[in-house]
């Protein structure tokens, strides 16, 4: 006769299965978190998805384009300033689809672009946070004529900009969600040929920051000659295009 003397139980494998299913559990919830976050945070960079890292990645990439050496002309500084300033007026702007209050930093005919792009926007407006992460001057070219009027020569200074933009936008749930883009951009800033860089107040220039007309005594704050509007933009520079670069 065997007498099973059950000892007590080795209860030793039992509670090593039991917690390592745990952990087990644990990793993958845990995991499921981490991706779920990732996905929260998961953006848009033109032409890709990415994560976080990607994003830095990405602003890494601009800083580096950013630092290329850059023509520098009497005024580039506060050009660059006033560049940048234009840049994030229209840019908040185009996203809040109110292009109307940023006319007198754009060419007329620029504007009208952008303004039909506007009324054909499908998405709604939307509060856009630009951060420029590196900025500078692509070209210079002084004395071109103008494109409308070969008479009219002006003053042509490229911008490049690397920078994120959020756009605080909703999901299709109404959930706000907000996309990031990651894009360098370049910038066509157009000014009549001559004009000063000192900060004239343009209402006592009396002169049309895009073609150089008199203004003479119209109140309008619109030129008569080439309908630029004129009135808010002192240095004068206006934007004339605005162009996506693919971020390689
Ligand atoms: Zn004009």
């Amino acid at each position: 006769v065997i007498v099973a003397t059950a000892g007590p139980i080795d209860l030793g494998p039992l509670l090593f299965i039991v917690f390592g299913a745990a952990l087990f559990c644990g990793v993958v919830f845990a995991g499921v978190l981490v991706l779920a976050a990732r996905r929260r945070a998961q953006l848009v960079i033109e032409g890709a998805v990415a994560n976080v890292d990607e994003i830095e990645e990405a602003e890494n990439r601009l800083r580096l384009l950013g630092g290329g050496p850059q023509p520098v002309f009497p005024g580039s500084d506060d050009f660059l300033d006033g560049a940048q300033s234009s840049m994030l007026a229209i840019a908040q702007a185009r996203a809040a689809h109110q292009l109307e209050t940023v006319a007198a930093l754009l060419t007329p005919d620029y504007y009208e672009t952008l303004l039909a792009e506007q009324r054909a926007a499908a998405e709604p407006p939307a509060q856009l946070d630009v951060e420029v992460v590196a900025a500078r001057i692509d070209e210079r070219e002084p004395g071109m004529p103008m494109q409308a009027d070969p008479s009219v020569r002006q003053d042509i200074v490229v911008a490049w900009f690397g920078a994120t933009l959020r756009l605080h936008t909703a999901d299709r749930r109404g959930a706000p969600l907000i996309k990031t883009t990651v894009t360098a951009q370049v910038w066509r800033f157009v000014r009549a040929q001559g004009r000063s860089d000192q900060a004239d107040p343009l209402l006592a220039a009396r002169l049309c920051p895009n073609c150089g007309a008199s203004l003479g005594d119209d109140a309008s704050g619109v030129c008569g000659y080439c309908h630029q509007v004129t009135v808010g933009n002192t240095q004068g520079w206006l934007v004339g295009a605005i162009e996506i670069q693919p971020l390689t």
